[in-house]
């Protein structure tokens, strides 16, 4: 067990990559606090919450509902973690949303929306958790960011933008929380077969090229997140802070355009 006992708290832990990253901490030992908009995740063919999936597999778990571009929110639920739980050693910046749309399109509502949940989010996650993550012998902060951080998607402004400055804040953090022993890092997913992704490229021409521009046999599911996220929190990760992780099955590697 490479996470006996610690806490963690992973915003958007209801669905996808972050249910994922729920999943794979609590098989390594770990109890689990999930912030969502929502309980049940999303998609039609799984009925159990994240936390009930936890508790099956015999560690501690509960939901808070949180928004996380709301202060009063983010505040409680790291404020729960932290007095029930007894502190919290892993924050996991997960939550986030997609308003597509091209820098003439997007409007300054939809930027400011985006900026709120992508980024304002995970400062607010980071800021309230810093006192209780000091008092862990092995503090971690991991950010969702994205493989967009190092190019750009066509008529993605807003997302493309804040996963940039997500991965950016990712080693900034790095450099002021290194006094606390602190480690921050970011995993930059590739295309990751969750139902937001399904939904949100189904009319977009990049997502027919998942399974041909991978260059695994296959296209990444939120486990395959939840496992390098494991490995960031873990021991086995401690010389490792400020770094950006792709976690793409190759596709940066190759051609990404072709
Ligand atoms: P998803 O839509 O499947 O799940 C996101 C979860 O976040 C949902 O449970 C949703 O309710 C929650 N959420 C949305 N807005 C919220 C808010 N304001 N406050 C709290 N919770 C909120 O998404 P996913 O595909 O699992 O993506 C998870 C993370 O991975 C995101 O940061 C996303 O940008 C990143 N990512 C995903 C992919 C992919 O292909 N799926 C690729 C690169 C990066």
């Amino acid at each position: 067990m490479r996470l006996e006992d610690r806490t963690v708290v992973i915003t958007g832990g209801a669905s996808g990559i972050g249910r994922g990253t729920a999943i794979e901490m609590a098989k390594e030992g770990a109890d689990v606090v999930v912030g969502d908009v929502r309980e049940t995740p999303l998609g039609a063919d799984e009925d159990e919450t994240t936390a009930e999936v936890v508790r099956d597999l015999g560690r501690d778990a509960v939901y808070c509902e949180c928004d996380v571009s709301k202060e009063a929110d983010v505040r409680a639920l790291i404020e729960t973690a932290g007095e029930e739980f007894g502190g919290i050693d892993i924050l996991v910046n997960n939550a986030a949303i997609n308003l597509r749309g091209r820098v003439e399109e997007l409007s300054l509502e939809d930027w400011n929306t985006m900026i709120g949940v992508l980024l304002t989010g995970p400062f607010m996650g980071s800021k309230f958790a810093v006192p209780y993550l000091r008092e862990s012998d092995q503090p971690r902060i991991i950010n969702i960011s994205s493989q967009v951080a190092f190019v750009a998607w066509p008529g993605n402004a807003a997302y493309d933008t804040l996963k940039g400055a997500l991965s950016h804040f990712t080693r900034q953090m790095a450099v002021d929380l290194a006094e606390y022993d602190i480690r921050v890092n970011a995993i930059c997913p590739g295309p990751i077969r969750t139902k937001n992704a399904k939904e949100e490229h189904r009319d977009y021409e990049i997502s027919h090229r998942y399974d041909e521009k991978t260059l695994t046999s296959f296209t990444g599911e939120p486990q395959d997140i939840g496992r390098a996220a494991v490995f960031l929190a873990s021991e086995d990760a401690r010389y490792i802070t400020g770094h950006n992780l792709l976690v793409d099955g190759g596709w940066l590697a190759g051609d990404f355009y072709s």
